[in-house]
């Protein structure tokens, strides 16, 4: 089991994000990796204090996954850090777990969105030749999520978030499957923490919708949550399920997908209609939230979202989930989709 040291969610946390990147690095020096955004806004506030207190370099994420893990080898390459801080959106973070696990140095994440799960997890989505995949890095060692700058953020990103929570009610029931099926090892415990952070979206789901700032609190939880939940299984097997397959075929098949939660949520209502399962539920959640409900809110048309699931399967062989054990038609899909209100 791989857990952080430390998790922090409250407001004004800037002088804690200092005070934490110093004990994560022992005194050495900090480098500070910051999105463009995240940078003019919060990024520069944070700098300011721990330059105070330590000497630092700030790097700035401009293109893709790979190139900066390249720039970011050479700037460790030359100067010896204590730890990172990674302050950002989903690349930003991504980037600096995969640098401090590289490096093998000590990962403080600052995320300054609430769009997935990959706050808190040990997991890194990285893309090669084009295609998506995610792979296996460190959990961060402290992650400090300041609700005050979560909340500045447009709605559309909370509402990802929570696509990609309500993702855990199927990811889990996946899980069950190919224990029941295949034998594979099931941890009862990290399922079940996976499945409370679906369960707990489900429940709030209107005050998410709403706003309301303990909701977003709670959401911000949930996502810490379900990365470690990953922390205790060693896999992202608690949290990504057939859903998370047709998500990934889609950013496969669409050149500019929509959010990872977002693709997540919808095929969730779906995979819960094969499970048999409530998938009214996980929908009015959606729409609760304010997020994607059905394949138009998605900006998805139908013919790719059917090729989707239909390749979602192939995606990951090794995975079983329901989709494995029925392989859908596109005919079946079609009718699914029907019987879903999704088309
Ligand atoms: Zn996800």
């Amino acid at each position: 089991m791989e857990l952080p040291n430390l998790i922090i969610i409250g407001r004004s946390l800037i002088g804690k994000v200092a005070e934490v990147a110093l004990t994560a690095s022992s005194g050495q020096p900090i480098l500070i990796i910051v999105g463009k955004t995240s940078y003019s806004i919060y990024g520069r506030s944070v700098s300011e204090t721990i330059a105070n207190k330590t000497s630092i370099e700030v790097h700035q994420v401009e293109s893709d996954i790979s190139q900066e893990l390249e720039i970011i080898r050479k700037i460790l390459s030359k100067n010896k850090f204590g730890a990172i801080v990674g302050i950002g959106g989903g690349k930003v973070i991504d980037v600096s777990k995969a640098s401090a696990h590289e490096a093998g140095i000590r990962l403080v994440s600052v995320p300054t969105i609430a769009s997935h799960d990959g706050i808190a997890s040990p997991m890194v989505s990285m893309v090669d030749s084009g295609q998506p995949y995610s792979r296996m890095a460190s959990m961060p060692f402290a992650i400090v999520a300041d609700v005050d700058v979560i909340e500045k953020a447009p709605h559309r990103y909370l509402a990802s978030g929570c696509g990609d929570l309500v993702a855990k009610y199927t990811a889990v029931k996946d899980w069950k499957l190919s224990h029941k099926i295949t034998g594979e090892y099931f941890g009862d415990y990290s399922a079940s923490l996976a499945y409370m952070s679906a369960e707990i979206i489900f429940r709030n789901a209107k005050k998410i919708g709403k706003r309301r700032h303990d909701s977003i609190r709670t959401v911000v939880e949930a996502l810490i949550s379900a990365g470690v939940a990953m922390g205790i299984a060693g896999s992202s097997r608690p949290c990504s399920g057939s859903e998370h397959l047709i998500s990934h075929a889609l950013g496969r098949l669409i050149e500019d997908p929509p959010l990872h939660g977002e693709r997540c949520g919808v095929s969730t209502v779906l995979m819960a209609l094969l499970h048999k399962a409530a998938w009214r539920r996980v929908k009015s959640a959606l729409s609760s939230i304010g997020a994607p409900s059905d394949l138009s809110e998605l900006g998805v048309d139908e013919q790719t979202f059917v090729k989707a699931v239909v390749m979602a399967p192939d995606i990951r062989p090794d995975r079983y989930t329901i989709l494995h054990k029925l392989r859908p038609t596109e005919s079946d899909v079609r009718r699914m989709l029907k019987e879903a209100e999704l088309g």
